[in-house]
């Protein structure tokens, strides 16, 4: 049984990571140079040694048993660590995602744009026009729009409801320096168009390196997720007012854009699989939204194979 996996988030890492207990031959593809997803780490280097600054979920806070207990499981890991009822990273929220699977299961900066199922066998195309075929399961655990972009054959029903998924885009300022400086984290929120600012450095006790994540409101977002990155933080700049600038100007900065940061809508179906082609379908779109809901949704579509 040979089964291939697109998308190597919190979804895709845990459904390989659920499924390698009982099939042999899995493979993920990822169109990024490595796993996480939303759960993305910025490595940077400094004094010899790396700092970890986490752009996208920066912890996890599971209101479930089942993402509590496998959080507990990866702090035994070494990989989370709890404080009171939050588990941080220790060394990079994307770490979560590279612990759960095998890297030579893993084909990196693949992008999958096309998917038949001939003869009873996937056949996986990437946006070079190389071949991946003689998949006995097709798991997509991509965003509901990106599974939509792709060329393949979808049942009415699964189709209609990915089209119901909107979503509201993120853009993500990453602030660093080698000086100990503090934002005036105040300042920032005087302006509508940031919406949230993380001190990255608190939580890994960094003492002289400084790193913060701004989060743009997902109004700005939206506005502009149709122009590169670069062009956006221009845009960021012209937006907020003199003090903010000021603020922002010491450090050095990385602009990122999350074009599909948050799913607005849940299905009310945890999973989707068709028995005829096997073909199964997960993440966070399916509950919640957020990590818990991809955690939750992997889970039970991997329950359903074992
Ligand atoms: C800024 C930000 C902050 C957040 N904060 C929180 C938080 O505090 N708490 C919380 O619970 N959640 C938070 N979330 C949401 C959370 O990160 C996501 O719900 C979760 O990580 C989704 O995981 P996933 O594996 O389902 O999807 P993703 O992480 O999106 O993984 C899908 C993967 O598929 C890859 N991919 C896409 N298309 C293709 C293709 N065609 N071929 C190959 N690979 C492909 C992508 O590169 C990606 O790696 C946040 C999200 C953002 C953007």
């Amino acid at each position: 049984m040979k089964i291939a996996i697109v998308g190597a988030g919190v979804s895709g890492c845990n459904l390989y990571f659920n499924l390698k207990e009982k099939y042999e031959n899995i493979t993920i593809f990822e169109k990024s140079r490595g796993t996480g997803g939303r759960l993305s780490t910025k490595y940077i280097n400094f004094k010899e040694e790396t700092k970890f600054i986490d752009h996208g979920a920066p912890f996890l806070m599971p209101h479930t048993d089942e993402l509590k207990d496998f959080c507990l499981y990866l702090s035994s890991e070494n990989i989370l660590k709890n404080r009171y009822d939050t588990f941080l990273p220790k060394n990079g929220i994307n770490k979560i995602c590279s612990f759960l699977i095998e890297k030579e299961d893993l084909v990196t900066q693949t992008r999958i744009t096309k998917a038949s199922f001939e003869n009873k066998k996937w056949i996986l195309e990437d946006e070079n026009q190389n071949k991946y075929d003689d998949f006995d399961i097709l798991l997509l655990t991509i965003p509901a729009i990106q599974i939509l972009e792709m060329d393949i054959k979808l049942e009415e029903e699964i189709k209609s409801q990915l089209q119901e998924v909107k979503y509201d885009s993120v853009f993500t300022l990453i602030l660093h320096s080698n000086d100990e400086i503090k934002l005036n984290e105040n300042i920032l929120y005087e302006n509508e168009i940031v919406k949230d600012v993380i001190d990255n450095s608190k939580k890994y006790y960094y003492k002289d390196f400084s790193s913060y994540v701004i989060h743009s409101s997902s109004e700005f977002a939206n506005q502009n997720n149709n122009k590169s990155k670069e062009e956006i933080f221009e845009i960021f700049k012209e937006n907020i007012n003199d003090k903010s600038l000021n603020e922002i100007s010491v450090f050095k900065t990385v602009p990122h854009l999350w074009k599909y940061g948050f799913a607005k809508t849940s299905l009310d179906i945890p999973y989707y699989f068709d028995e005829n082609c096997k073909l199964g379908i997960c993440g966070d779109y399916f509950h919640l939204n957020n990590v818990e809901g991809s955690y939750l949704s992997s889970s039970i579509l991997s329950d359903k194979l074992m």
